[in-house]
């Protein structure tokens, strides 16, 4: 039996992290507030900022995973009688509903898991009126589709409302640049492409944003985006509350990595390895799951594939958790019907090879696959700008 600690993490988040980044919370405690942390805040910020593509003074980062991320946003910027146009086609989009719900009155629009949002239905339900913000999922994990984040700002920006993006399983790993993009506000996660552990979410608010939140008075309190604001604009920075302080030394880390390959290199090394799974299983017979009209819609970051028919992707997930890998399975319905392999953060294209090549065996014991070593080619082709 393989012991966990020597599987190979290949699920969309958590994912590996780097020797450097765990050494990093071995180090001793030091005081929350004071110059040492302020600088470890300073970085944090500035290169979480270059990430977004906004200015550093507008991102707050928040001791808490993803979730805590997109709660601050909705809960700070909505009050209960405000309408929130809650954008779903997966599972994160549908959790910024039920979040809706709790903070304002949602307006929900649905589409079916893993196909493309309709932009025109977009439109529709912002000219029916009194729409003030909209959510919305840049890269849906539960089915690897990347959604139209530019087009949907354009909208919001056309119709006046606040747009809250969420690009907690894309940034460092994709292009996103949301000044261009009118996002208002965006939130990430530190477990996904940024290859830190879990608990840190970062979120970018824009002075508009923060604004508005100054009038609403049932923003929640421990996740209150405008007291982070005040906190971070002191001389020595700080956090409002206790930050979970060897997470930050974490997160720090794991950006300086990023810094040091050059995010454009490193957008192009997980776009390559994310095109490899697509390119290598579909030549094995497998279908990938989301419904798409543009290949642009494919996700960056993650790959999910449907369950080839008498399979379950379970089986496929157990086969390979035996050989090692850890890979996920599908998210409620999908459950099943469904595999995803993530290629985020500090995966390499080894990583990729050795998941494609146990996948293939696995399908060729399960009687799919017909045969075995094809994918290494196919794989290696595509990524072969990564050899070099
Ligand atoms: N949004 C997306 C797109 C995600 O993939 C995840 C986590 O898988 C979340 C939000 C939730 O983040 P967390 O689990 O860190 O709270």
């Amino acid at each position: 039996m393989i012991k966990t600690e020597d599987k190979l993490m290949m699920m969309p988040g958590p994912v590996s992290v780097p020797h450097r980044v765990l050494m990093a919370m071995a180090k001793p405690m030091i005081n929350h507030r004071g110059k040492e942390f302020s600088a470890i805040y300073d970085d944090c910020q500035r290169i979480s900022a270059s990430l977004f593509n906004t200015a550093q003074e507008n991102v707050s980062v928040i001791s808490g995973s993803g979730t805590a991320g997109m709660e601050a946003a909705v809960g700070c910027l909505n009050g209960k009688d405000d309408k929130i146009l809650a954008i779903e086609n997966g599972k994160f989009g549908q959790r910024f509903k039920k979040l809706a719900g709790k903070y304002g009155t949602v307006v929900p629009l649905e589409f079916e898991w893993g196909k493309s949002v309709d932009l025109a239905a977009v439109e529709e339900k912002l000219a029916a009126g009194d729409i003030k913000t909209i959510t919305m999922v840049h890269n849906e994990s539960s089915t690897a589709i990347r959604n139209p984040a530019p087009e949907i700002g354009a909208l919001a920006k056309k119709y006046g409302a606040y747009f809250i993006l969420d690009v907690v399983s894309s940034l460092g790993g994709d292009d996103i640049r949301i000044d261009e993009w009118n996002v208002d506000v965006a939130v990430t996660g530190s477990q996904k492409c940024i290859a830190a552990p879990p608990g840190i979410s970062v979120v970018a608010a824009n002075e508009r944003a923060l604004a508005e939140m100054e009038n609403i008075a049932t923003r929640p309190y421990y996740l209150d985006l405008v007291a982070y604001h005040k906190s971070a604009s002191k001389e020595l920075k700080e956090t409002p509350y206790t930050p979970a302080v060897s997470l930050f030394f974490a997160m720090q880390e794991a950006l300086k990595i990023i810094e040091e390959e050059g995010l454009d290199n490193r957008i192009e090394r997980h776009y390559l390895m994310t095109k490899a799974v697509r390119d290598a299983v579909t030549a094995i017979g497998v279908e990938m799951f989301p419904q798409l009209n543009d290949v642009s819609a494919y996700s960056n970051t993650v790959s999910a594939m449907k369950a080839p028919a008498g399979i379950s992707g379970e089986d496929i997930k157990k086969a390979l958790n035996k050989r090692g890998i850890i890979i996920t399975g599908g998210q409620d319905d999908l459950k099943g019907k469904i595999f995803r392999i993530g290629s985020m953060g500090s995966t390499t294209p080894t990583n990729i090879m050795t998941t494609l090549s146990e996948l293939e065996q696995v399908l060729y014991d399960m009687g799919i696959a017909e045969e075995t070593g094809a994918v290494m080619e196919i794989a290696g082709k595509t990524m072969a700008k990564l050899y070099e």
